[in-house]
This record gives C-alpha cells, structure tokens and sequence, in this order.
C-alpha cells in the first residue's frame, strides 16, 4: 500500500519556502503539527514541486519522516537526494535505518547530500563516477529549476 503523510508534518518544518518567506528548520505558520496543512490547495508552488522519498519510493514506515528524523528529498532532473535532517535529533543520521537508505542510493548511483544544524552544514556523499563539481553544478540547476 502506498505510503501516506498520515501524523507527519516534517517537511513543513524543515524545508525553506521562499514564496512564504519560511526560513529552513523552522515551523511553517500554516502547519498544524503532526495534522497537515491548513491551506493545503493553496498551498505554495514550492510546496507542490517538493519530492519526499517516504512517499514516491513507499520507502519502509521506520523512514517515516516524523519517526526518523530525516526527510529525503529528490531534486528536480538529477540523480541527486537531500536528506535533510531535524536539528532537534541530530544523530538521526547515524541510525541504522538511515544509514542503510543512504547506502541503498547510493548503490542505485544516487549522490546523497545532507545538511543538518543551524547553519544547514552540507555533507556530499558522490555516487560512483560522479565528481564534485558535477553535483554543484546540477544541485544549483534544480535550484533554479524550483526557484530556490
Ligand atoms: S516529510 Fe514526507 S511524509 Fe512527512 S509530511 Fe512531508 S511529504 Fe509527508
Ligand atoms: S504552506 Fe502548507 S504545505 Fe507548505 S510548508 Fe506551509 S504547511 Fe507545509
């Protein structure tokens, strides 16, 4: 069965929406904790454009974002995932399961990039043959590409 956002509002939090001014890691104002969006079909575009792996890869409930910690987000175009970790937990990203997903992405050539603290610290993990550059350059392409 396909996973559903069912008590989770974690991107809400982590995520900066720049049409609503929402700076990264901080409560949306039109989020109900742990309930959803109150303006949900007027939501922004940023908003509608956001790719969370928990549901289009039906990942395994543990990665249910509310209960470990870490959204993964696929950017727009590119073999590339955020996985975009809550500063409230910050070893989030040394359980097991999260491990092993980031593991799994890459195997499927997948460059995963964390970010995680006040400051958002990034941490690029390359996919085999994949350089650095290469990344940047295709994570700041998405970007645009969302208006970010
Ligand atoms: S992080 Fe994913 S599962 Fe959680 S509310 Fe956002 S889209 Fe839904
Ligand atoms: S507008 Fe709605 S969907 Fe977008 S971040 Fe705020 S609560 Fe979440």
């Amino acid at each position: 069965m396909q996973n559903t956002c069912n008590g989770c509002t974690l991107c809400c939090k982590l995520l900066a929406i720049p049409e609503l001014k929402k700076p990264l890691n901080t409560s949306c104002q039109f989020c109900a904790v742990g309930v959803g969006c109150n303006i949900y079909p007027n939501r922004p575009l940023s908003c509608r454009k956001f790719n969370c792996l928990y549901i289009t890869g039906n990942l395994d409930k543990k990665l249910k974002p509310k209960d470990c910690h870490v959204v993964f987000e696929k950017l727009p175009n590119c073999a590339i995932y955020l996985a975009l970790i809550d500063p409230d937990f910050p070893n989030a990203i040394n359980e097991e399961v999260v491990k092993n997903q980031i593991t799994q992405l890459l195997q499927n050539k997948f460059s995963v990039i964390t970010s995680s603290g006040p400051n958002s610290t990034k941490n690029l993990m390359l996919a085999e043959g994949v350089t650095q550059e290469e990344v940047w350059t295709k994570v700041n392409q998405a970007y645009k590409l969302m208006n970010l």
